[in-house]
This record gives structure tokens, sequence and C-alpha cells, in this order.
């Protein structure tokens, strides 16, 4: 079964959503403090949404874990961890309120992602393979919008960050469907074109410039899902 309901859908309802209501929710709730604003209204909105989609990643992952034990899934939580990080440095240099009060694993304020959140559970919790396809759909998710962050970014920190993190997510990418194949099970892709994934899936792994990976010598089999926290 395929889950239809993707991030993407939630992120280009406030990219393309009216202006009006996003100018109030951006400056009128507080968030956004910086009167000499480089970011515009709708940057201001991604930034948002991938502080919490990063978390959501991480609490997904955490959960899964807890039930079977991978070691990809501890892995990959804490490379998530430095996501949601990065992404909350970034608010606080542009002086935007940190929308994440309540880091509670499985606790978001966009209920598209508290839902999203409960049907990758639901699905992720029948089988090991249903759990490392849950995975690769995150990762093909956070791709995607990460894309459409960096299409709507103008500012060359943030869109770094995004480029660092899209990198760190093709390799999760790679890490899932490796063990996914390991399997002896061909991996079909759940949002992007295949011929995208296969373009990622099929190319080795990616060094970045995050401090303290190291370890991910894009291996097979036994040795995948190390070195992916960067
Ligand atoms: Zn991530
Ligand atoms: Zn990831």
């Amino acid at each position: 079964m395929k889950l239809k309901t993707t991030l993407i859908t939630t992120l280009v309802a406030i990219t393309i959503g009216t202006t009006a209501l996003h100018t109030a929710s951006a400056a009128g709730n507080g968030y956004y403090n910086n009167a000499n604003a480089a970011l515009s209204s709708t940057e201001v909105e991604v930034m948002l949404f991938m502080r919490e989609e990063e978390k959501l990643a991480r609490d997904v992952y955490d959960t899964l874990y807890k039930q079977w034990q991978l070691p990809i899934f501890n892995n990959i939580s804490a490379a998530e961890q430095k996501h949601t990080d990065r992404i909350k440095s970034l608010l606080q240099t542009y002086g935007i309120t940190d929308p994440l009060t309540d880091d509670t694993t499985g606790v978001f304020i966009t209920p598209e992602l508290d839902n999203l959140y409960q049907q990758l559970l639901v699905k992720g919790q029948v089988s090991r393979m249903d759990a490392l396809q849950v995975g690769a759909l995150v990762e093909e998710t956070d791709i995607m919008d990460l894309q459409q962050a960096v299409a709507n970014s103008t500012q060359a920190n943030v869109t770094n960050v995004y480029n660092n993190l899209m990198r760190a997510s093709r390799n999760h990418l790679r890490a899932f469907v490796g063990q996914i194949q390991h399997q002896g099970v061909g991996y079909v892709a759940q949002v992007m074109p295949q011929t995208e994934v296969d373009a990622i899936i099929n190319s080795p792994r990616e060094r970045g410039n995050g401090a303290g990976q190291g370890r991910g010598q894009g291996g097979q089999g036994k040795g995948q899902g190390r070195g992916m926290n960067q």
C-alpha cells in the first residue's frame, strides 16, 4: 500500500496559499521579529515547515527503532536531530522564533505533519520491510520538499543548509533502499519520479562537509546505516 499523503502537499499549500494569510501568520503571530526582513514570508514559512519536517523524520525513526531494533533507524535518527538543529540555527540567524516549543516524540504543530506521522507509524509497524519502506518514503519526501525549499530560497546561507540536508537525504535513501534490496526486493519509487530515484540509488554515497561522519564507506549489507549521521 502506498501512502499518498506527502509533505509536498502541505508545502505546496503553504507556498502557494494566500499571501494575506501568510503575511498574517509569519509576521503577525510573533514568529518573525526582524523588521528588515531578508526573507519573504514564503521563505519563513518554508523554514518553519522544514524545522518540523526534520523532527518528523527523527521521531518516525526513533519510534521504528524501538519496535524493530534495526540500527539504521538509530543511526539516521541522529542525523535528523542534527538537521532539525541546523534549521533551528537558521531561524535564530533571521530572528524567527522557533515554533517547536515541545520536542516530545510525536508532537507536531502542523496538523498535516501530525497526520502523516500517524500514517507512517501504522505502516511502519506492520513489518521490518514496511518499516524500511517508510524510511525510504520519508527520505524521498524530504528530498522533494528540500528541492522546493531551495527553489524558494534567495539567501546563500539558507540554500547551503538545504543543499547539505538534501545530500544527506540522498545518502539516507541509498541506505534504506540498500537494505530493502539486500532482502531481494526491488525498490519502487514512492513519491519521486522513478528515474530520479534510480539515478540516486545507482550512484555512490556522497561525502559531505559534515564533521563527525566518515564511517559511511558506501558498503552493502551489513555496513549499511553506519556513517549516516551527517
Ligand atoms: Zn533530514
Ligand atoms: Zn534523512
